[in-house]
């Protein structure tokens, strides 16, 4: 059904807020003045978020920023989870979305994960239309976009 994507990122922060506080990382929304509602599924949209915020805090160093956009591009929405975390190589990028794929076995190991997260989210959105890309410069943070399709009417 249509939902205010400012409400569901809004929500997201809240679960996180315990463990952003706890990192010491500032999270944001930042959401387009009347964006269009999307037409999703709550519960499924809630788990993309969760992986990709899970995934952005677990990657991101102390006194980093997550940050949460989202804004229209003609019938889609574009949602991105911005941080200033460590980044992937390059290499890795291609794969990323595979199942159990995890970039270098020492540093995931001792962050945990079975490398379902990113598969997870990109079967969501394909479901609902959308498409699921990630760019990444090491060292310096990664960027996961999402789309949606705008629903007919309504805005947030
Ligand atoms: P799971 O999500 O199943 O708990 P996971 O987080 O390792 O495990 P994915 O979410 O699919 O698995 O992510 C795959 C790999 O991509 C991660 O192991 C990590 O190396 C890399 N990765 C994902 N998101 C980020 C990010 N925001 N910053 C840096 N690396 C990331
Ligand atoms: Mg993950």
């Amino acid at each position: 059904s249509p939902q205010s994507l400012a409400g569901l990122l809004d929500r997201a922060v809240e679960r996180f807020s315990v463990q952003c506080r706890n990192q010491g990382i500032g999270m944001f929304v930042e959401v387009e003045p009347r964006l269009p509602q999307v037409v999703v599924d709550r519960d499924k949209l809630d788990q993309v978020l969760d992986n990709l915020i899970s995934n952005a805090l677990k990657y991101t160093p102390e006194k980093g920023m997550i940050r949460l956009a989202a804004s229209r591009d003609g019938d889609m929405v574009v949602v991105k989870v911005i941080d200033t975390g460590i980044g992937i190589p390059k290499k890795d990028l291609p794969r990323i979305f595979e199942r159990f794929y995890r970039v270098d076995k020492a540093r995931s190991r001792k962050l945990g994960g079975t490398g379902l997260g990113l598969s997870i989210a990109q079967q969501i959105i394909e479901k609902h239309g959308g498409k699921i890309q990630i760019e990444s410069e090491l060292g310096r943070g990664t960027t996961v976009l999402f789309t949606l399709p705008v629903a007919k009417e309504g805005v947030a």
